[in-house]
């Protein structure tokens, strides 16, 4: 009989460690520079192995007080961050930006209203986080499973109204966090942190892999890229891929999405559709791109279409 016991238990005892394993995010902040860490996204697309988590995650930590950058795709994640956080410090998380309203970036937040951190997003992608949120994450939960996504809800929170550019200070460090309205999304944000001069731009650079371009002003954004190649830093942390030192690593945005953009321009003029240009298949030098052809198929149809009706 105890022998049957012993059989129960172990297989009780496996089952649960299964169910524990496959949904626990497996992830270690690396420290960009003195008491900056981020959480590297897996650079790949949403499947049930990342469990969602492919965009960068970052946290500032101050003499008093600690800011987070991004909230990952979900409760299960944003419980992950906070409790890595509290194992480096016990100061308050007194602050989530949210780069922007898409779910790799934004749906982990309620984690954090419940840990009692003050939320920073713009107005707009506020507004387009509650009005799109669960139809996105229905969609997510039948891509990869209902269990990644245990007790992520959309909420809508109080915005203080809030005018950009807001600074804040964590105790000797000065966080300056700007708008950049109408580029890769209605409302994206940027970090800057003065002591280290390190800067998270969220989407609106990609390292290595393609740009997603649902909702940019290609125009705006291509400006905006600019902007950040000129301005102050030595180290920027990407809403997705490894951290950039050199300015040049930026032109690989910018390439892409000024590609993307002509070739829809021309397609609308001409009357081509996008299976005209599928078949003569991704241009070459936007091969090198991780996730090109997923990106290339995805986007090009939603930017000739918007093109069609301008
Ligand atoms: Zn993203």
């Amino acid at each position: 009989m105890q022998y049957f016991k012993n059989i129960i238990f172990i297989f009780i005892f496996l089952n649960s460690f299964q169910a524990l394993s496959k949904n626990n995010f497996n992830i270690h902040p690396i420290e960009v520079s003195k008491n900056i860490y981020v959480f590297m996204g897996d650079n790949n697309d949403v499947n049930p192995k990342n469990g969602g988590a492919i965009s960068n995650t970052a946290f500032i930590i101050g003499t008093k007080s600690i800011l987070v950058i991004d909230a990952g795709p979900s409760y299960l994640y944003g419980s992950k961050v906070i409790e890595i956080i509290k194992s480096y410090s016990s100061l308050p998380i007194r602050y989530l930006v949210v780069t922007h309203h898409h779910p790799d970036h934004s749906f982990g937040l309620s984690r954090f209203i419940e840990n009692g951190t003050k939320i920073i997003m713009a107005q707009s992608e506020i507004n387009r986080y509650v009005k799109y949120g669960n139809r996105l994450l229905k969609q997510l939960k039948n891509l990869i499973g209902e269990d990644w996504f245990i007790d992520t809800k959309i909420v809508a929170f109080e915005n203080e109204n809030i005018k950009f550019p807001i600074n804040v200070n964590l105790g000797g460090r000065e966080i300056i966090i700007e708008l950049y309205d109408q580029g890769h999304s209605e409302g994206d944000l940027i970090v800057k942190d003065l002591l280290s001069k390190t800067i998270f731009v969220g989407d609106l650079v990609f390292n290595e892999r393609a740009p997603t371009i649902p909702h940019a002003n290609i125009n705006n954004w291509n400006k905006y890229i600019s902007t950040i190649m000129d301005s102050n830093w030595d180290y920027l942390v990407p809403g997705h891929g490894k951290l950039i030192k050199e300015k040049e690593e930026l032109l690989l945005t910018k390439y892409w999405i000024n590609y993307i953009d002509k070739i829809a321009k021309k397609a609308a003029k001409n009357g081509m559709s996008p299976a005209e240009i599928f078949n003569k298949g991704i241009p070459e030098p936007l091969l090198k791109y991780k996730l090109a052809k997923e990106t290339w198929i995805r986007d090009l149809p939603l930017l000739i279409n918007k093109y069609e009706f301008e």
